[in-house]
């Protein structure tokens, strides 16, 4: 801690205007409202994010990367490690062609409404998604048939040398629920996205239908990461952990949701360690069951 804390004191000296949290619980920035105690720092620029990740790298720390925490869980001791926030890295910019570059930080809500105001389509899929341009473009986040692969065209990214990378269209090796920038440990800056042009009325209706197809499907009165494990090839892992028999059943104050078997709940006062044992629980009964591992999507720190 000593080391974080005096890291901490060179980067109030250097940014004054950072904010700085220390010993702040993680369950304020997880949707899962889980986590202990870590070190947060809230960069605004891309300048300050970028000046602050060599920062790091010169002290010889390795700081993890959190955007609106809506698909992390974090341990509920804490972390002895620095947590860089993206989420006031909140810039977009309109540029020419149906194109918008949006910063990492940018909620995915924020920038469907803007293109929808612009009159560009694309992005109605992401409405309904509650993490940042970071987040998505990290993981790939779908819904409804859409992907930000289908629309990311270029990412401008951190090494973990400090080096700058521009990743243009198929070199962000976008997959199901997973991109280059997991593999290179890359931390995303910000993301050009191309749309196509089309009728604010109808964007607007596309993203209320897939709203209320969200609210009549998903437990979203509960604390969640959406869903809990990836899809497995030729099934769905909802349908798989339904099938065991395992709705409504958890370990501790997190349960597999009632209205939706892919979502694990916190039912309210839920630790790490009750969602993580929930989570073994569903995936040994599916095994016995149906013979599938399945793989969480939601990234474990
Ligand atoms: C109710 C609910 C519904 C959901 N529905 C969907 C859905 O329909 N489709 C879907 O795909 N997901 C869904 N999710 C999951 C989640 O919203 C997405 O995975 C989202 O993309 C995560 O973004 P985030 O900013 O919250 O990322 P975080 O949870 O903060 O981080 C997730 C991972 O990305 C990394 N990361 C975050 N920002 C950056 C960055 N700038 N650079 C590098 N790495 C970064 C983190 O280190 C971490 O490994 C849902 C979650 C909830 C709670």
């Amino acid at each position: 801690m000593s080391l974080l804390h005096d890291f901490c004191g060179v980067i109030r000296e250097k940014w004054p205007e950072m904010k700085v949290l220390e010993e702040e619980p993680l369950k304020k920035h997880t949707s899962f409202q889980t986590g202990g105690p870590a070190w947060m720092v809230f960069p605004k620029t891309i300048a300050e994010m970028t000046g602050l990740y060599r920062l790091c790298l010169e002290h010889g720390i390795s700081p993890l990367i959190l955007g609106a925490g809506t698909n992390v869980l974090a341990p509920d001791q804490g972390l002895d490690r620095l947590v860089i926030c993206t989420r006031d890295l909140s810039g977009i910019r309109d540029m020419a062609d149906g194109k918008i570059e949006a910063m990492g930080g940018v909620t995915l809500t924020r920038l469907a409404v803007h293109a929808r105001d612009l009159g560009l389509m694309g992005l109605e899929f992401a409405h309904g998604i509650p993490g940042t341009v970071g987040g998505g473009v990290y993981m790939n986040a779908g819904a409804y048939g859409g992907e930000i692969r289908q629309v990311a065209e270029k990412t401008t990214a951190l090494l973990p040398d400090g080096s700058l990378w521009e990743a243009e269209g198929e070199v962000q090796g976008f997959s199901y629920r997973h991109s280059a920038f997991q593999e290179k440990q890359a931390v995303i800056l910000k993301t050009v996205f191309a749309l196509q042009p089309g009728d604010p009325a109808e964007i607007q209706k596309t993203m209320q239908d897939l709203a209320a197809r969200r609210r009549a499907s998903q437990p979203l009165e509960y604390p969640s990461a959406g869903s809990t494990f990836k899809r497995p090839q030729g099934g769905y892992a909802a349908a798989l952990i339904e099938q065991a028999g395992l709705k409504g059943k958890g370990v501790g104050r997190a349960a597999v949701s009632e209205k939706h078997a892919g979502f694990v709940i916190n039912l309210g006062g839920a630790t790490s360690k009750d969602v993580l044992a929930t989570m073994d629980l569903i995936q040994k009964t599916v095994q016995e069951h149906s013979g599938i591992c399945l793989e969480p999507e939601v990234r474990i720190w």
